[in-house]
């Protein structure tokens, strides 16, 4: 398969194949846990399992700054509670 890529740069081009790579493997359902979420649009995700729609990365159904803000959301919920 020929890949249709950015001409020039070989680190945008790196770049765009990852992203893409990304966006046409299928991941992990947040409702059903099934390796069954296919992205469909500009950040939106559907699983083919149970049709639940998840809005995510622009590429992939979670990102890394998202994991981050989860991370501290979280940690911030459990010291509210400790207090
Ligand atoms: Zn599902």
């Amino acid at each position: 398969m020929v890949m249709r890529t950015p001409r020039y740069g070989r680190k945008i081009r790196k770049k765009y194949i990852n992203a893409l790579k990304k966006s046409k493997s299928r991941h992990v359902c947040p409702k059903c846990g099934k390796r069954s979420l296919k992205r469909v649009g500009f950040a939106i995700f559907v699983c083919k399992s149970c049709g639940a729609v998840v809005a995510g990365g622009a590429y992939e159904p979670t990102t890394e700054a998202g994991r981050a803000a989860l991370r501290i959301i979280n940690s911030l919920k459990a010291s509210k509670k400790e207090a």
